[in-house]
């Protein structure tokens, strides 16, 4: 349920509510909007009568929130979520855009990306030192080494870093380089992890698992937003059909549905999506026009080299083609990449 507050409420009118509810034995997430101040009441607690609570001084409505998922609807919270990351406000106007290779493969390779990105027009940089792969024997990246080099390239290009943590035993050491933890796809449900990056409070990218409802995806999202952590971006890096062609199929739909559902900033993945780099300009310029906060993006300045992902992966020269039509997409849809 949540309890919707007048304009006008006084502080001591919200207190009383959240004391109300928490003497009831649940919890409370505070949404402070421009306007008026919505609580959530959160868990399992003594039944609560509805009449009283609207009865309270400052109370407009209660109103029950029948999806599973209630700290990431936007019954809770009207409004969409921004945070700034590095120069950007994720979340507003401004569409940012994250590139990088697959992998961070050597000091030299993260650092030649990390340049050509940000020349391209990138403001976020992605690269993975710890890598789910599909088998054992293909490369699982350069862990810590990895994490060195990528905030060695964050020195060189002042761009902020996005890297994958698979397990929470590595969020400590992942944070101390990271500007945004990624969940990848198969970590989705991975809940001992969810835990710990809600614990962390560093911003996530939350990668939708390859065969993700939305509704579960949100569910993941309510898990890191219950432990406090609300700089959560959701990522849509296609799901698992029956079409062999591409990689996955991306579901495109997810942008409107999920900005629908949910005040969290949605960003696309067309390379995960797609799979092959012929396509990548395509579903890029489509998830501009239907409203993508963000894109991320691999790129890779020898993609036929790539120790993981080349397929997908654009050359330099591709990706900055892409950023100036992406540019001229998000005008005319009113949004902006600077
Ligand atoms: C990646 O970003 O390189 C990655 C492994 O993505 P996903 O988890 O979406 O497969
Ligand atoms: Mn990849």
């Amino acid at each position: 349920m949540i309890v919707i507050m007048k304009a006008q409420a006084q502080m001591r009118d919200i207190s009383a509510v959240i004391s109300r509810i928490e003497d009831a034995g649940y919890k409370v997430h505070l949404s402070e909007g421009d306007e008026r101040t919505i609580v959530g009441v959160i868990g399992d607690g003594r039944p609560l009568d509805r009449d009283q609570l609207e009865r309270m001084p400052g109370v407009e409505r209660c109103v029950p929130v029948l999806k599973p998922f209630k700290l990431a609807s936007r019954d809770f919270k009207p409004n969409d979520t921004t945070f700034p990351i590095g120069n950007h406000m994720v979340g507003n106007k401004e569409i940012v855009l994250m590139a990088g290779p697959c992998s961070v493969e050597s000091r030299s390779q993260i650092l030649e990306t990390a340049h050509a990105v940000k020349e391209a027009g990138a403001h976020i940089l992605r690269g993975g030192a710890f890598k789910p792969r599909s088998s054992p024997y293909a490369f699982q990246g350069l862990g810590e080494e990895g994490l060195k080099y990528l905030a060695e390239a964050r020195e060189q290009t002042g761009l902020p870093i996005v890297t994958e943590v698979m397990e929470p035993a590595m969020v400590p050491l992942v944070c101390e380089y990271a500007d945004i933890l990624q969940i990848g796809a198969r970590n989705i449900q991975n809940y001992a992890l969810l835990h710990a990056v809600g614990e962390s409070q560093h911003p996530v990218l939350l990668k939708r698992g390859m065969s993700s409802l939305m509704e579960e995806w949100l569910m993941s999202a309510e898990y890191i937003l219950s432990h406090g952590n609300t700089r959560i971006m959701l990522c849509e890096r296609g799901i698992r059909t029956f079409e062999k062609y591409t990689r996955n199929t991306f579901d495109i739909n997810a942008i409107p549905v999920i900005k629908q559902l949910s005040h969290l900033p949605i960003i696309a993945d067309p390379s995960h999506a797609t799979g092959k780099w012929e396509y990548v300009a395509a579903a890029a310029k489509a998830s501009v026009a239907a409203g993508a906060d963000g894109l991320i993006i691999e790129v890779h300045p020898r993609p036929e080299e790539a120790l993981s992902d080349g397929v997908q992966s654009l050359k330099p020269k591709r990706f900055a083609q892409l950023v100036v039509e992406m540019k001229a997409i998000a005008e005319a849809v009113n949004r902006k990449i600077s």
